[in-house]
């Protein structure tokens, strides 16, 4: 009489509501993550993702052994996987926090319906999102397409949940189920092993998440409205990872902030770009594909430049912000936010490279590398997507340099090469590229 509890992007003991679920029901508890690389729709994980995966699940593990019950892992489908381990279990019932991007909830759907009408209960709950994306409506009924009402809107709804505690205990099965090992799902780098820089940066896990919470809520946050667009100022929270693996579940990170006595509001309007996001890609589950201002789909992109592309993703550009941010992905896989916006412009604007392929970049080395987040920015760089940057507003790499790096102590740390007047020669006139944007923009704006 098994319950089984279903983790997905949701890495964490505490304020799990699935899991709180099953140990109130006083029967053995096993938890199950499933790597799916098999089912239609979903997309593979990226090898910085793959990265972090296997750090946060080996966290999980342990945490779930140390209060009784295991961590089971299995690979495949999850629609065969998941009856699969009820019937080998004779489990009664199964729990998850739910997930919102297109195919995982049709696999979701499907695995319910299947459970349910073969008499296994199944219970889906809310954890990653403060407010589930179907409940946040305009007055007309539809879906928000701007920022500012749809987080006004958030904030007029009850206020989000506090969080639940960690089970202190939980009753496992008296047989141990057989698990796939992590090591066998080779999620870590070997030949070449280009970890490092990622393994000095990041501790992966639930403890380690709640560690960076707390540091910033007794240093940073103070700061963070002032800061929090200088890249060498370390004012920002570095929590995007651990919400994206649900390490830590925004609830906890609301509540804490607020309790933090500080002035929180820019940094919890920043949860709520994360909730606007996911509203977006709730509603346009191919977000990371398709213009959501249909009328980009007529911008004439000129044909590849592949030179170009590898220049932009080896920070080989001869633009010392674009360099030094192409740099700090590579080696820590993450980038500051203003340094984000700079590069996903330069290559859009600068090189003519349709948004996409910078996506699916960021896709591959980022660690927080999240469905909805990285497609919804890049759309919004670009100036197709919800509320975005008009597509006339180019950032000029060099101004925004002296703007937000004005001593270049960024620079200096990841591009030192143009600190010292060495960096590689400009691949492109910046002048000149803006005008060929802005001349190409042309045709979209003439598009009905
Ligand atoms: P903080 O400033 O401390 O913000 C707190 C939290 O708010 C973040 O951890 C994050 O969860 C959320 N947040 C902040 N800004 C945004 C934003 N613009 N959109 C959505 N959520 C936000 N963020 C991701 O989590 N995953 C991505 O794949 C991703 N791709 C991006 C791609 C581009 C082109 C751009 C411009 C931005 C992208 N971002 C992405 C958003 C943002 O850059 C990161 O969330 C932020 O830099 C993370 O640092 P932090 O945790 O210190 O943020």
């Amino acid at each position: 009489m098994t319950t089984i509890v279903w983790f997905r992007d949701d890495l964490r003991i505490a304020d799990h509501p699935a899991l709180h679920a099953a140990a109130a029901r006083d029967e053995p508890v096993v938890g199950v993550y499933v790597l799916d690389e098999e089912s239609p729709g979903v997309r593979p994980l990226g090898g910085a993702a793959r990265w972090w995966l296997h750090h946060s699940l080996a966290s999980l593990g342990e945490r779930m052994a140390a209060r009784g019950a295991p961590l089971v892992l299995r690979r495949g489908a999850a629609a065969e996987v998941i009856p699969s381990l009820v019937r080998e279990l004779d489990a009664r019932a199964v729990v998850w926090n739910r997930r919102y991007g297109g195919p995982e909830r049709e696999i979701d759907a499907g695995v319910k319906s299947e459970l349910r009408a073969s008499g296994v209960e199944a219970g889906s709950f809310a954890a990653s999102l403060l407010f589930e994306p179907w409940t946040i409506r305009t007055g007309g009924g539809t879906p928000y397409a701007v920022f500012t009402p749809f987080w006004r809107a958030c904030q007029a709804m009850p206020a989000p949940r506090a969080p639940l505690p960690a089970p202190e205990a939980l009753r496992g099965p008296e047989i141990a189920p057989a698990s796939d090992r992590l090591d066998d799902w080779e999620l870590l780098p070997t030949a070449p092993d280009w970890a490092a820089g990622l393994r000095e940066t990041w501790r992966p896990g639930e403890p380690a998440a709640r560690e960076r919470l707390q540091a910033f809520l007794d240093d940073d946050v103070r700061d963070y409205e002032r800061a929090r667009d200088e890249p060498a100022g370390g004012a920002t929270s570095l929590l995007s990872p651990h919400l994206r693996w649900g390490e830590l579940s925004p609830h906890e990170v609301w509540h804490r902030a607020l309790a933090s006595g500080a002035d929180a509001g820019a940094f919890l309007s920043e949860l709520g770009w994360r909730e606007f996001a996911w509203h977006t890609l709730y509603h346009h589950p191919d977000l990371a594909t398709a213009n959501l201002d249909r009328r980009f789909d007529a911008f004439p992109w000129p044909p590849l430049d592949p030179v170009a592309l590898e220049a932009w993703r080896r920070g080989r550009t001869g633009f010392a912000l674009v360099d030094a941010g192409m740099r700090e992905l590579w080696h820590t896989g993450t980038m500051h936010n203003r340094v984000r916006m700079v590069v996903a412009s330069f290559l859009v604007k600068n090189l003519l490279i349709d948004w996409r392929h910078g996506e699916e970049w960021f896709w591959d080395t980022l660690v927080d590398a999240d469905a909805a987040s990285n497609s919804f920015n890049w759309q919004w760089v670009a100036g197709s997507g919800a509320d975005a940057a008009p597509f006339f507003r180019v950032f000029n790499p060099e101004l925004q340099a002296q703007k937000f790096d004005p001593q270049r102590l960024y620079v200096r740390r990841w591009a030192p090469d143009h600190a010292d007047g060495l960096g590689p020669m400009p691949i492109v006139d910046l002048k000149a590229s803006r005008r060929a944007a802005l001349d190409a923009y042309e045709t979209v704006k003439q598009h009905p």
